[in-house]
């Protein structure tokens, strides 16, 4: 079984000095991550405080299955890290708040150093089948580090705990490329939700260039997984500690003053400003203004937790709140009734569950929440017969957990206020019904199951080979590969762009060097060879002439069949239903980007941006690719980007299509094969001749899936006469 290195910015104890003992600390990751029950051995590591130097952790440990690793930074060095770079960087760009974000680069090499010295570490600890686990923003550039230091001796997983935002917002980030391309080092990266999934392969694209799928990403170095993992608690431990002897002794000690008819509208939340906490402040009043019948009656408490005291920011949204909150009570408390009870300070599990019990309607009005767990422990602790309402902000990761809450629009404070009375005059039928479907899938799926279900994913994903092609010019590669082909009867399929002609700046004008072509006369003499291209007919026939050679144009499109010296179409489905949709998409990027051209072909369109500015030529052409990919969803089309090209053709133009169409019917016995190519759609062609014969990349390519690369293409001809002559 696996060992299971769980990786976060911090264990979760800490020392009060007020009782002088060390106790758990709080947090959404902490609840998430000690609520994992697991038959794995597990080792935490994370930074620990140095008073915690003396004490060994392990006899904290719930079981004797989980060990703690701690890392104790120089204070300095943590501040700068966590505080200057992970919260006043990270934190807001993160959450789309863009303004507050302060980046000063000495804070980001301090973060840079902390990864380091947490990638030691877990270098130091793992072994080989381990599989590691990495929590959140605080530790980005972890993934890279790790699998350079061990390779892939362990799987490495990544899980954001909070959104991930818009590529448009994420791009504004000083760090931006360095930050993704360790993060797409992983194996697999988890996320809440589906749109943090969405927003995260976008900017990928984006950025990095790397080809994306919805849920995977090909990086130079293999493939990454993206997964939907949305956090959950320990459901069935809430539910049973809600109903504890301490919990009931709370309930009396907190309502027992008041009337039945009292209502009590609940607001947990650390008092940061994603939480949205001035916004519920203002539906709450409009409530009250609008609705004088519950003034009196009802009471908004809220739990504002204290954190990052110490930052300015932080001090003016308490003062803030603080302001709203004496406003309102001024406005309508009475003698015997204070609308807002406010508190800033954690309070302890028992109270929570208390007031979780007791409160009519839970408010989550966060800005952005990468999932928010008070909502979940709330529909826990609800009691069967007459449970309340939690009414959440669509902006809150939770959101596509838990269906049956009421979703708000935080900003719209009109809005809120409204399904305030909706939540308050909602049948008793109606808030069982909710508060069952909600709770039956907590328990279903449990922070246990959210871990177990991220772990299997990692266990399951392949670990990504790096390419082994081997340097065919190398060792004696050639020499063997000779005696391969040597009296036998050979089947030789070659590209043609940048293979045996060398990628020039004017597609036109692209042709192989005379030295090439009279080797290609002496090669077709003693051989079966078929060039097979994405040019169309009269380009290649052009430039072929005179070489007794089969030819495949259009990627196999069309196939030029030399003993009957006839072109045949090999593609059936109908193009009218993209092509000149397509052509017109493409015009207006042509018009857009300068000195980029048009090629168009019977079955695909070629966007050719060798001579536009390059950046912009990139960029526009990663969009073009997802105009058309969007555009033409569900139709017989694929759409690639080359180099410096982006086609759109008929999926059945296809050179490994083409290939096997064609060693179906014309395949002598006993011949062997070879195939060479350059670019994207000769990997079609290695794919189908994996195990069937030798593929020679040309250009270095990590990714290929040919057995052999040729570093230069204008050591082509060397090769081929070497093997073939
Ligand atoms: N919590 C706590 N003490 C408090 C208030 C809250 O321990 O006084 C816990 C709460 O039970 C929940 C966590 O803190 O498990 C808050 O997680 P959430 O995801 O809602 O917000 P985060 O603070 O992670 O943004």
């Amino acid at each position: 079984m696996s060992r299971w290195i769980i990786v976060s910015n911090r264990l979760p104890f800490h020392f009060d000095q007020k009782s002088n003992k060390v106790v758990q600390s709080s947090g959404g990751l902490v609840t998430a991550i000690k609520g994992i029950k697991t038959k794995n051995e597990v080792v935490w590591l994370g930074t620990a405080d140095h008073s915690l130097k003396k004490i060994n952790l392990n006899n904290l440990a719930p079981d004797s299955k989980t060990s703690y690793s701690p890392i104790f930074l120089p204070q300095d060095l943590y501040n700068s890290y966590y505080n200057d770079f992970s919260n006043d960087v990270l934190w807001p760009a993160l959450h789309y708040e863009m303004d507050r974000v302060r980046f000063i680069e000495e804070h980001y090499e301090n973060y840079r150093k902390v990864n380091q010295i947490f990638a030691k570490k877990i270098a130091s600890i793992c072994k080989k089948g381990d599989l590691v686990w990495i929590h959140d923003y605080h530790l980005f550039l972890c993934p890279k580090l790790v699998k350079d230091l061990v390779g892939n001796k362990v799987k490495v997983g990544f899980f954001l705990h909070v959104p991930f935002p818009s590529s448009e917002v994420y791009r504004q980030l000083t760090p931006r490329r360095e930050i993704l391309n360790s993060l797409v080092q992983s194996d697999l990266i988890g996320f809440h939700d589906f749109s943090y999934l969405r927003h995260f392969s976008r900017t990928v694209y984006d950025i990095l260039g790397f080809s994306t799928k919805q849920m995977s990403i090909k990086t130079d170095s293999g493939l990454t997984t993206l997964g939907v993992f949305p956090v959950s608690i320990p459901s069935k431990d809430i539910q049973k500690r809600s109903r504890a002897k301490k919990v009931e002794g709370e309930i009396n000690r907190l309502f027992s003053k008041r009337k039945s008819s009292d209502l009590l509208i609940l607001g947990v939340d650390r008092l940061d400003y994603t939480k949205g906490i001035p916004q519920k402040l203002l539906s709450f009043e409009r409530f009250l203004e609008d609705n004088p019948d519950y003034v009196g009656k009802v009471q908004l408490l809220q739990i504002a937790v204290p954190t990052r005291v110490d930052v300015a920011e932080y001090q003016d949204l308490r003062s803030k709140v603080e302001r709203k909150v004496g406003e309102i009570n001024g406005k309508y408390g009475k003698i015997n009734y204070t609308p807002v009870k406010y508190i800033n300070k954690s309070i302890s599990l028992e109270e929570l569950l208390a007031l979780y019990r007791k409160a009519n309607i839970l408010l989550v009005s966060s800005l952005r929440d990468g999932m928010n767990l008070v909502c979940l422990e709330y529909v826990m602790a609800q009691e069967e017969n007459n449970p309340g309402v939690v009414m959440l902000s669509e902006f809150a990761g939770a959101k596509a957990t838990l269906s049956h809450a009421i979703s708000i629009n935080p900003h719209n404070i009109l809005g809120t206020s409204k399904k305030i009375k909706q939540a308050f005059e909602m049948h008793i039928v109606e808030r069982k019904a909710r508060n069952k479907i909600m709770k039956d899938y907590l328990l279903g799926y449990d922070s246990s199951h959210w871990a177990e279900d991220f772990m299997k994913a990692l266990s399951h994903q392949g670990v990504q080979k790096m390419n082994n092609a081997n340097n065919i010019e190398d060792k004696n590669y050639i020499v063997n590969l000779k005696k391969l082909f040597k009296n036998k009867s050979r089947t030789i399929f070659l590209d043609f762009d940048g293979t045996l002609a060398p990628i020039v700046s004017n597609p036109d004008s692209a042709n192989a060097s005379p030295v090439v072509f009279r080797l290609l006369k002496k090669i077709s003499k003693c051989s079966n060879l078929i060039v097979v291209s994405g040019r169309p007919e009269s380009f290649l026939k052009e430039r072929l002439r005179g070489i007794d050679c089969d030819m495949a144009f259009e990627h196999g499109a069309l196939y030029f069949d030399r003993s009957q010296n006839k072109v045949r179409n090999l593609v059936s489905t109908n193009k009218s239903k993209w092509y000149s949709e397509a052509l017109k998409i493409i015009q207006s990027y042509k018009n857009r980007t300068p000195n980029s051209t048009i090629e168009k072909k019977n079955y695909s369109i070629a966007w050719h941006f060798r001579n536009s500015p390059s950046d912009y030529g990139e960029f526009q052409g990663r969009n073009l690719v997802s105009d058309l990919r969007g555009c033409f969803q569900g139709l017989p089309v694929s759409v690639i980007l080359g180099k410096k090209v982006v086609e759109i053709k008929s999926s059945e133009a296809n050179k490994g299509r083409f290939l096997e169409w064609y060693l179906d019917r014309n395949l002598e016995e006993d011949s062997v094969l070879f195939a060479a190519g350059d670019d994207r759609t000769d990997e079609d062609m290695f794919e189908v001749l994996r195990d069937k014969g030798i593929t020679l990349k040309i250009g270095r390519d990590s990714k290929t899936k040919a057995q052999f690369f040729l570093e230069n293409q204008s050591d082509i001809q060397k090769v081929l006469e070497s093997l073939f002559l």
